[in-house]
């Protein structure tokens, strides 16, 4: 049978072992169900996960859901929870990497970037995303970078501040050009949810093309999404889990088998994060 055929999909995807690059299972919304979904996911082939900080108020919470289930985190303040007082964020992160400079669960600085979409905290965005492209330097981690319609200023700052572990651009939705800028930059790219929509078209071409060595997935909020819509809920039997549909796209787009593209992916987020 074809790989990407539903029915040989079925019977293989319970099989394919994959990670999260990108969950936020720390956020409230997952509250009453956080265990049973947990479970769920785990017994549909769920070896990792990586849930990244949004705001130093979260950061205690998201610590305690990684270290209860196992995964691994990062820290740091997203471009839509940077207030005036960045500074003090900043601050305390730093203190927190130095303290917590040993936990191998912590894996990365972020979710950090820029998003232009949301103006009311633009202002503070850019000195708190440089900030943190200082320590991710200063600690060698990774960054999971968010990139909303500034493209152009997250590669500036990426040429000023060189990091040795890269990073990965999560959520990407862009032409191979832009892909490609970003891979010279060290990132890897992070494919969720977009690639699943009918009218994708341009992510969709994207990934015909894209080199495999450069991929992570994740579902970001997705989960809620098909909890909550059941969007997915057929195709992922109930388990919220979209990265077996991730795996599939992907490797239809490629002509590949899904356990090479399953394989291959698995790969690189070990190395993104060094798990
Ligand atoms: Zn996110």
């Amino acid at each position: 049978m074809r790989a990407g055929d539903s029915q040989d999909s079925k019977a293989f995807d319970s099989r394919l072992a994959v990670i999260d690059s990108h969950v936020h299972l720390d956020f409230d919304e997952f509250d009453a169900e956080r265990e049973q979904l947990v479970a769920r996911l785990r017994a549909n082939g769920l070896k990792d996960a990586v849930i990244p900080g949004v705001s130093a108020s979260q950061w205690p919470k998201l610590q305690a859901i990684a270290a209860r289930h196992g995964f691994h985190y990062g820290l740091g303040v997203h471009p839509w929870y940077c207030t005036e007082d960045w500074q003090q964020d900043i601050e305390n992160l730093s203190k927190l990497l130095e303290e917590r400079g040993d936990d191998p669960k912590l894996v990365a600085i972020g979710e950090c970037g820029l998003d232009a979409l949301h103006k009311a905290s633009w202002e503070a965005q850019l000195p708190c995303f440089e900030a943190q492209l200082q320590l991710a330097q200063q600690h060698e981690l990774p960054v999971i970078l968010h990139s909303v319609k500034a493209h152009n200023e997250v590669l500036a700052l990426l040429k000023r501040y060189p990091l040795a572990r890269g990073g990965v651009i999560h959520g990407f939705y862009g032409s191979m050009q832009l892909a490609q800028h970003y891979v010279d930059a060290g990132c890897y790219l992070g494919i969720g949810h977009l690639l699943l929509e009918e009218k994708a078209k341009k992510l969709q071409e994207t990934l015909v093309k894209l080199p495999l060595e450069h991929l992570v997935i994740e579902t970001d909020l997705a989960l809620v999404y098909q909890l909550k819509k059941s969007q997915f809920a057929d195709k992922t039997g109930g388990s919220g889990l979209i990265l077996h549909l991730l795996i599939e796209k992907i490797a239809n787009l490629q002509k590949k088998s899904n356990v090479l593209v399953s394989e291959q992916v698995f790969r690189n987020t070990l190395q993104l994060f060094d798990l």
